[in-house]
């Protein structure tokens, strides 16, 4: 197992995954590749066979509840028994997905209403729906729930540490005034990384697992600690995740 997990990166969104995963490994960084629906999980095991250093996770993207159908619904609730990672599921509330809002529910309450999906590390995307997302993780409980990009108002942020959730952060996040500040209003032991590439840009191209190592200084200045306590920590959280990875 490397040092480093990119817990959101959407794999099959670049156009040579495999090089991507190779340079992850070089870098010491392993990938928790999320998936939209449950037949792009299912590819993707197929195309991954047994290869170390990446978990694909099993995702129903909220921005894709208009496509969804009750059996793609039952084929998740079906594979949740292979899976060891959830994501990419959530509610997203903001203009993109205000229409969908009654199915994104439907959706996202079936997958919190399955004990198997409950108790695996779960990817979450809160985009508008901050509030909502965090007063179910006060009411239910699951293992281990990430908020991953959280751009939602900071006095969510004690509720949503109550709830026992964690924060992951991108290379994006830290180049922003607003990430920043995240950053600085939570606990060490609440901070994962994640890059959401390749959605994300470095500089001037998609970011890519492999730039995590470069997060290191960000929080090492945020957290007055030195790269290896850094390391540390960020294994430490890692670790606490209820995952058989
Ligand atoms: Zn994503």
């Amino acid at each position: 197992m490397n040092t480093l997990w990119d817990t959101h990166c959407h794999l099959t969104g670049y156009r040579d995954p495999i090089a991507i995963l190779d340079e992850a490994t070089q870098a010491d960084v392993d990938v928790v590749a999320v998936t939209e629906d449950p037949g792009e999980y299912r590819l993707l095991r197929a195309r991954l066979g047994r290869r170390s250093g990446v978990t694909p996770a099993l995702g129903m993207h909220p921005l894709r509840a208009h496509s969804f159908t009750p059996a793609d619904l039952a084929r998740f609730l079906r594979m949740l028994s292979q899976a060891t990672w959830i994501g990419e599921v959530g509610l997203d509330f903001s203009p993109a997905g205000r229409a969908t809002r009654n199915a994104q529910t439907r959706i996202f309450e079936a997958i919190l209403g399955d004990p198997r999906a409950r108790s695996l590390p779960m990817t979450i995307h809160s985009r508008g729906a901050e509030k909502e997302i965090i007063n179910r993780l006060l009411q239910i409980d699951v293992s281990s729930a990430i908020l991953h990009w959280y751009t939602g108002p900071a006095t969510l942020i004690d509720n949503a540490l109550v709830a026992g959730a964690y924060f992951s952060f991108n290379p994006a996040m830290t180049a922003t005034a607003k990430g920043q500040t995240l950053l600085g209003a939570l606990p060490m032991d609440r901070v994962l990384l994640e890059t959401d590439g390749p959605f994300t840009r470095v500089g001037a191209r998609p970011a890519r697992p492999g730039d995590l190592p470069r997060m290191l200084g960000h929080l090492a200045a945020r957290w007055a600690l030195s790269p290896d306590d850094v390391i540390r920590q960020v294994r430490d959280n890692q670790q606490r995740l209820h995952t058989s990875v």
